[in-house]
């Protein structure tokens, strides 16, 4: 491996060409780090600065699964439904979330949905039997110590259906005895008028995913706009919840920085105390390959995976490195600009990626400590 080549990633990767891309009659490189050479080469075809084809042409929506994600199906669940988040493997940090699943899928359709490759169907299922997961709770946190962080959109969009099946309402309550618990339901949605109901929203955060307006067209169909996010995430502050803000996955794409900045300065303007904000986290598009084998069979997966990436220790593909802390590194310049001091951390990157793009002065005691504290101090503990 030569200097330019030097990257100390942790992560293999290799050089996948693939001719299948007709537009520009040429090799399009699906999953690259070239040497700079052979980029620059690249670049006089089609290849631009090492970001991903976003191009209309990619930008198709499968209506077929859109419909199908639709479908509420119930069904009991034999498993547990309360699990720690699977992220805490092959070096890569990981926010130490309990997750919670009542129920799983989603009637919205993002591109980059895994839900799709994950499950062999795309309706939306509900647990029949939350007496059992009320048992587990009830079982298993009396002999927690310290403070717990829950979320149930692990396995899909948490608010999405609140209306039909009021499972946030529920779980809300379920664990509002518990001091040292807090729940955070996430969505892509604008659906908070069914938590009205909930008796003490200081307990709950309201995570909305977050993206730039440009992707959000590209990638995702039946979410709200981030205007409309915006607006909600006002209102969930207004009735006494906190807010979070996920910008993940974030894309790679000419302008993305000027965008991203863009948003981050859009939910300042609607929340400009970062009291009110729990966490915001920040993470570059990551899939595993069995997504982009399903896309693949489709000719949709170029927007995706046409960039700069790598394949990861982890099985999934990755921005190359120096795109990664390019993200977090912009985020960090604008939320520390408008906010101060505010709790940002980013999802499963590794410890290099952390020091390089200067993240890591906030976690001296580690992430899961960074974010417990903070739960703490919502919760008054
Ligand atoms: S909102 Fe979340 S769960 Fe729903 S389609 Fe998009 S990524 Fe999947």
């Amino acid at each position: 491996m030569c200097g330019c080549c030097r990257e100390p990633e942790p992560d293999t990767f290799k050089v996948l060409i693939d001719d299948g891309d007709c537009k520009f009659n040429a090799i399009f490189a699906e999953v690259m780090y070239f040497h700079p050479t052979i980029r620059a080469r690249l670049r006089s075809i089609h290849f631009l600065n090492g970001y991903a084809n976003m191009t209309e042409q990619h930008q198709k929506i499968d209506t077929d699964i859109a419909s199908d994600r639709n479908v509420i199906v119930n069904m009991e669940n034999k498993g547990e439904f309360w699990k720690p988040c699977p992220g805490t493997t092959q070096g890569y940090l990981c926010c130490g979330y309990q997750i919670i699943t009542p129920a799983t899928g989603c009637g919205m359709y993002c591109k980059y949905c895994i839900l799709q490759a994950y499950f062999s169907h795309q309706c939306q299922i509900v647990f029949t039997n939350f007496d059992d997961l009320e048992r587990e709770i009830n079982t298993r946190m009396p002999s927690c110590k310290g403070v717990i962080r829950f979320g149930t959109g692990e396995f899909g969009d948490s608010l999405f259906s609140e209306h039909l099946h009021g499972l946030s309402q529920k779980i809300a309550t379920l664990l509002e005895p518990y001091p040292n618990a807090i729940i955070e339901f996430k969505t892509k949605s604008t659906n908070i008028e069914p938590l009205r109901s909930i008796r003490n929203p200081g307990k709950v955060i309201i995570g909305f995913s977050m993206n730039t307006p440009a992707m959000v067209h590209r990638m995702e169909k039946g979410t709200a706009s981030i205007e409309e996010r915006l607006v909600a995430a006002r209102r969930c502050v207004d009735q006494g919840f906190s807010v979070a803000f996920h910008f993940d996955p974030m894309f790679v794409y000419d302008p993305w920085e000027a965008d991203y900045r863009a948003v981050v300065q859009a939910i300042h303007k609607m929340i400009p105390h970062p009291d009110r904000i729990a966490w915001v986290s920040i993470g570059g598009f990551r899939s595993m390959s069995s997504l982009k084998t399903l896309l693949k069979t489709k000719n949709d997966h170029l927007s995706l995976f046409s960039g700069e990436m790598i394949l990861a220790a982890d099985g999934k593909y990755r921005y190359f490195r120096p795109l990664r802390v390019a993200l977090y590194k912009a985020m960090q310049d604008e939320f520390e600009r408008l906010y101060g001091d505010i709790t940002l951390y980013m999802c499963m990157e590794s410890p290099e990626v952390w020091r390089e793009s200067g993240m890591i002065k906030r976690i001296p005691k580690g992430l899961v400590s960074y974010l417990d504290q903070r739960a703490e101090r919502i919760l008054g503990l």
